[in-house]
């Protein structure tokens, strides 16, 4: 019998890999036997794979049930199973939700029926698994897989991910709440994806990474100090009401902020230390990174030496 594959559906959700729950999970296949039989689509796991991975190790013949149903039926009733199974954070769910749907092919969303109901749908499947599933044997689906010429269809194209307001109904929760999620994923993966190389072409070490990243908390309130300095001397100009009784000093004390966080701008690896043994470094003053000014003030050999 040659070993399953498992359906891209399934594969979205992350295998055990720590060996101890793994043998966990083993040790009560062996004891219990297998309560929940592993579910099959298109010739592939939907369900139950780190069961049918078990059961291999085990040397046990698994049970199987052969999914019967749309490809986005099979899709809910694997959100479904994995999401009442696993304790995520909202993020978390978010992001699985939106590969979820990439899987769905065009067709199926675009259906009317479909894509209103996914809620519906894995609820209607949850309640009639007896109707979708079909007890089978592992002859059988190899029988099936061979038959379609090794198993497996590829869904086409992905489509864009659910609306804030479905993605809110399948999680239970607000448009309000996915969208802060899809944010601050978003702004996750930008962070994955940065290159850690500084303006001047350098690889920022290892260390300094986090603080790299993180540059832009600097510029934004740099850019809302320079945005208020406009706003008040456009007021003061037109001798705007509004901010007649900011005084001066305000004005002043906005300028000295914007000052000292310039001085706190990160635009390279300190050329000195290299970002090495960087809090006892003098020309960085223990951060690791010069800002743009310190940088303008190196002295052209050291500036040379980075363009090498
Ligand atoms: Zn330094």
């Amino acid at each position: 019998m040659p070993k399953l594959l498992n359906h891209p559906f399934c594969s979205i959700w992350p295998t055990i890999s720590d060996p101890a729950a793994m043998r966990r999970l083993s040790d009560d296949i062996k004891t219990n036997g297998l309560l929940d039989s592993i579910t099959i689509f298109e010739g592939k796991i939907l369900d139950g794979k780190n069961r049918y991975e078990a059961c291999h190790f085990l040397g046990i013949e698994p049970e199987f049930s052969q999914f019967k149903g749309t490809q986005f039926e099979a899709l809910a009733f694997c959100y479904s199973k994995n999401a009442a199974r696993r304790h995520s954070t909202i993020e978390e769910q978010v992001e699985s939700l939106d590969k979820f749907t990439k899987h769905f092919n065009k067709g199926a969303l675009s259906s009317g029926d479909h894509e209103g109901g996914l809620m519906d749908s894995s609820e209607s499947i949850r309640e009639s698994n007896s109707k979708t599933l079909h007890s089978c044997r592992a002859s059988d689906i190899a029988e099936e897989n061979e038959a379609n010429g090794g198993g497996g269809v590829t869904p086409p194209p992905p489509p864009p991910p659910l609306s804030p307001s479905k993605a809110a109904k399948v999680l239970g929760t607000s448009a309000t709440v996915i969208k802060d999620a899809r944010r601050r994923i978003r702004k996750k993966e930008a962070a994955a994806k940065e290159n850690f190389v500084d303006y001047t072409g350098f690889d920022v070490p290892q260390e300094l990474r986090p603080l790299w990243v993180r540059r832009y908390e600097i510029e934004d309130i740099r850019k809302a100090l320079a945005h208020f300095e406009t706003v008040y001397s456009e007021a003061k100009q037109e001798k705007d009401l509004l901010w007649s009784i900011v005084g001066q000093e305000f004005q002043n004390a906005v300028k000295s902020a914007h000052q000292a966080l310039s001085a706190s701008r990160v635009y390279c690896v300190c050329p000195t230390c290299e970002g090495k043994n960087y809090r006892k470094c003098n020309h960085c003053r223990g951060r690791g990174f010069l800002n743009p000014g310190n940088w303008k003030a190196c002295p052209p050999e050291v500036k040379a030496k980075r363009q090498q």
